[in-house]
């Protein structure tokens, strides 16, 4: 809680301020017409030396660069480098690993729609190979830079062993999509990965205001990756850094009480007769392997639950929500619900695509009572349309047509 609250604030005392400027800034002045080598400092050592010009926002900024230190000091790390978007967080990493002559990915499934499409794509010069969480080992190529897992994974919660992929991985970097857990519960560095990602949109900004996204790893990589960053781009914003490095703050308090909100509405919805399951870590039966009490300090607030009568019926309770909001993100203040096979997860490959029946439901502030009363309606809403009547109702229409 203090590192939230004070991490990457340090100089701030002796600036005379007690909140950051932010600074807009897209260029600096220079000294002389090169700036002296403070453009090459940047370029190539990712950070200025006192009193180097900046020169130029996207080499350089410092509420960028406050965000990054927060973020690092939360997550164990020696650095953190922050960009635009999740994905381009991502691709950062992909091309850091391609620039390097190691363009094999091993892809542990599930990953947000996005991450897989990406790998599946080689877009960006990878080449993938989708595995199991056992089978990491085998995988492995000589040209392999990088494995990427996500735990708890989008959109369907499964629990990946960090310590067990990290020595499977060996040699080979291991980078955790943390964006479900947040710092707050998990820290995948101290587990052996080699990078901890985000996509800062969701958590970390926490009021679905802002996109971003950030990594969190050694020095070493955080140079590789400035390095993509300051040549391909993918820029964080100087106020939404603003924003994130704020967001930190309050995520303890954020993601623990959403937490605690999480535990009824899974509960709820393990009783329902409607619901065929319901992924949760913190449910009883919700860990079986004791992976969450292994390697997080809770079970977060992200839930996947399927429903009785298929993709009619999902939908249906997605369509009639009404204080809890259909959309897509997650990680926010106030709770969301969203079809992972229709939206988030629609460019996956259909073996890898989460079921018809399927809702992914992000957790917020609100009174669970209030979020378990809306759900309820919905799925009441949802009730004409279990198996029963769904599959007497084509047999109906098919025979009237014949
Ligand atoms: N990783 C996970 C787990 C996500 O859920 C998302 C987006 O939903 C991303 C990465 C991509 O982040 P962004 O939307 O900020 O690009």
């Amino acid at each position: 809680m203090t590192n939230a609250v004070h991490a990457g604030r340090e100089d701030l005392t002796a600036l005379g301020v007690h909140v950051a400027g932010i600074d807009q800034s897209t260029t600096y002045p220079v000294t002389g017409v090169q700036g002296g080598d403070s453009y090459e400092q940047m370029a190539t050592r990712g950070r200025p030396r006192p009193g180097d010009s900046y020169v130029y926002q996207r080499l350089w900024n410092p509420n960028v660069h406050r965000f990054e230190r927060g973020l690092a000091t939360m997550e164990g790390a020696e650095e953190a480098v922050a960009f635009s978007t999740g994905m381009a967080a991502i691709s950062a990493v992909l091309l850091a690993c391609v620039a390097a002559g190691k363009p094999h990915i091993v892809g542990v499934r599930p990953h947000y729609g996005g991450t897989d499409h990406l790998l599946a794509t080689g877009l960006l010069g990878t080449r993938v190979t989708f595995t199991t969480p056992d089978a990491v080992a085998d995988a492995i190529e000589a040209d392999t830079g990088l494995v990427l897992i996500e735990s708890p994974g989008n959109p369907t919660i499964d629990l990946i062993d960090i310590a067990d992929v990290a020595r499977q991985a060996g040699d080979v970097p291991v980078a955790v999509d943390n964006t479900f857990a947040t710092p707050v519960l998990q820290q995948p560095l101290a587990l052996g990965a080699a990078i901890s990602l985000h996509s800062a949109t969701k958590y970390i900004g926490g009021h679905g205001d802002l996109l971003g996204g950030v990594v969190a790893t050694s020095t070493e990589w955080a140079t590789r990756l400035r390095q993509v960053r300051a040549i391909t781009g993918g820029l964080l914003a100087p106020t939404s850094a603003y924003q994130l490095h704020r967001g930190l703050q309050t995520l303890p308090v954020r993601v623990l009480q959403q937490q605690a909100n999480a535990r009824p509405v899974a509960a709820f919805l393990a009783e329902h007769d409607l619901v065929e399951w319901v992924r949760y870590p913190g449910l009883p039966a919700g860990d079986p392997d004791g992976i969450a009490a292994r390697q997080m300090a809770g079970p977060g607030a992200m839930m996947a639950f399927a429903v009785k009568g298929g993709f009619d019926a999902a939908a249906a309770v997605a369509e009639h929500v009404r204080l809890i909001v259909n959309a897509v993100s997650l990680g926010g203040v106030d709770t969301l619900i969203q079809h992972p096979a229709a939206l988030t997860h629609r460019p996956v490959a259909s073996e890898a695509k989460p079921g018809e029946d399927v809702l992914r439901l992000s957790i917020g502030l609100e009174n669970p009572d209030d979020v378990i009363a809306d759900l309820r309606q919905a799925l009441e809403a949802a009730r004409d349309l279990s198996p029963e009547p769904a599959r007497e109702e084509p047999n109906l229409r098919v025979a009237v047509r014949a």
